[in-house]
């Protein structure tokens, strides 16, 4: 509860989307710095609770005057792996521990200008590198819904800070399912976009040619309205879309009667846990009933996506953290945690001499192939649905000491950064044990927009986007 601007009006903004909020400062009936405030102190509470982020602010960065911008005065988060100028950006590393960047990343510098206002920079697990958040140098972020159990990773601390209404989106990264992955493990939204569609500027680099930055919401609109603000052409990132005009929100409403679903026989195995099938499989009736067609497709090279995926970003990793030397960034490479180590050491043997054509550039053939598949199933779907991971969240400390164990949780994410298209993970339910699972929407390059209008649908038509509401209400 917040006291209102000037007046005697107190407002209840918990859980209110981008739309609501800026509805209700436009009206002046609650103004950004008391909004601020309010998520500041949720943030801090959340925070001590679950260990969601890496640095909080401490009073607002800016004074939002224009009410009129399309975000203006809406708290968000964002991963600790955007540069944000004169506040630390550690990526989870304590390489990075006292590393105060002097620019901002585009993605930021983008949605400030819109009038968004940062409570502050998420957990994660140090550069990117895993699936649970465990891999962070500072702390691990616990889930929500059951503290016993991770958050997902990287992006966990972004996955739980919108999960708990601590802040109103997110921006996470994703590399091999980064944002996916953590949005159905904590039951929330988040959209990994097409390679190139947002700005990676001012990003610390994991796998160049796999990153990804994108939102993560409780609404479908709320992934709307950030991705038609931060996508887009920039001059600092050579691999950012030429693409001009950018309208998500306008056909969110459109119909979807006619669309044909493809359901890949690879990603609904016996391997895959029986709550999180059938969720998935009520998901599709779903859509079978608002009018869609739902075919059985193959992605034959699925079985290489790990492996290739392991390859490539691992050599792409031990490129790019190889400017940590201790000279430009300060401290010193002794300061990389284990995970890292394994990741640099493995990368410098596949791109060693003798090894690179039977590793690096073996798995770069397999990419094309992996790329090859959706291409051939896009000529006989318009989207693909399948579940984001094979399991729903696991216990803190059950995977940690298996780095392949914890690896395959990416057995169903990987393939979409290799191919480079986008995917959007939606919640669709609890298991028995009251853990979200999600399903993922993938979509040909650049038709964001189709899988949002295709996921607002659902949102509308379904009680499965409950799990949201449920996720909060523990956090009131
Ligand atoms: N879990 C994957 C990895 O460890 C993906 C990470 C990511 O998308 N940043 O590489």
């Amino acid at each position: 509860m917040v006291q209102g601007e000037g007046c005697k009006t107190i407002m209840n903004i918990f859980g209110t989307s981008i739309t609501q909020l800026r509805e209700l400062i436009k009206q002046k009936k609650v103004s950004p710095a008391e909004v601020w405030e309010y998520f500041a102190k949720r943030s801090k509470l959340n925070d001590e609770k679950l260990g969601i982020f890496i640095t909080r602010l401490n009073t607002p960065l800016q004074k939002v005057d224009n009410l009129e911008l399309p975000l203006a005065g809406i708290p968000f988060s964002m991963k600790d792996t955007y540069n944000t100028k004169d506040i630390r950006t550690t990526a989870a590393s304590k390489v990075l521990e006292n590393y105060i960047p002097q620019y901002n990343a585009t993605v930021y510098q983008r949605l400030i200008n819109a009038g968004a206002m940062l409570v502050g920079k998420t957990n994660c697990d140090a550069w990117g590198h895993g699936s649970s958040t465990e891999n962070s140098d500072y702390k691990i972020t616990k889930n929500p819904w059951n503290t016993e159990y991770v958050a997902g990773g990287s992006s966990g601390g972004s996955a739980a800070a919108v999960a708990t209404n601590s802040t109103v989106f997110d921006i996470g990264e994703d590399t091999g399912g980064s944002i996916r992955l953590p949005a159905a493990f904590c039951g929330i939204i988040g959209l990994k976009v097409t390679y190139g569609l947002v700005s990676r500027y001012g990003c610390v680099a994991y796998a160049s040619s796999l990153d990804t930055v994108g939102p993560m919401a409780t609404t479908v609109e709320d992934v709307a309205i950030v991705l038609e603000v931060i996508a887009g052409n920039d001059t600092y990132d050579g691999t950012s879309t030429s693409i001009k005009s950018f309208e998500y929100k306008k056909t969110l409403n459109d119909s979807i009667e006619g669309l044909t679903i493809g359901v890949p026989k690879e990603y609904m195995t016996d391997g895959i846990d029986a709550d999180v099938r059938s969720r998935v499989e009520e998901s599709i009736d779903v859509y079978r009933k608002l009018g869609a067609t739902i075919k059985e497709i193959s992605l034959p090279h699925t079985k290489y996506a790990i492996s290739t995926y392991y390859l490539l970003a691992t050599s792409e990793t031990s490129s790019n953290l190889a400017r940590y030397d201790g000279i430009r960034y300060g401290y010193n490479r002794a300061a990389f945690g284990p995970e890292a180590m394994r990741r640099i050491m493995l990368g410098s043997y596949t791109l060693s001499a003798g090894y690179y054509d039977q590793y690096y550039k073996k798995a770069l053939k397999v990419r094309t192939k992996i790329h090859e598949d959706f291409e051939q199933a896009f000529k006989e779907v318009d989207v693909i649905a399948a579940p984001v991971s094979p399991t729903p969240a696991f216990k803190i400390g059950e995977k940690a000491s298996d780095p392949l164990q914890m690896y395959l949780s990416d057995v169903l994410t990987v393939s979409i950064n290799i191919a480079g298209i986008p995917s959007l993970s939606i919640p669709v339910g609890l298991t028995s044990n009251n853990l979200p699972v999600g399903m993922q929407l993938i979509g040909n390059h650049f038709e964001e927009a189709k899988l949002l209008n295709i996921a607002h649908q659902f949102e509308q038509e379904t009680h499965f986007f409950d799990v949201i509401e449920k996720g909060r209400k523990k956090y009131e």
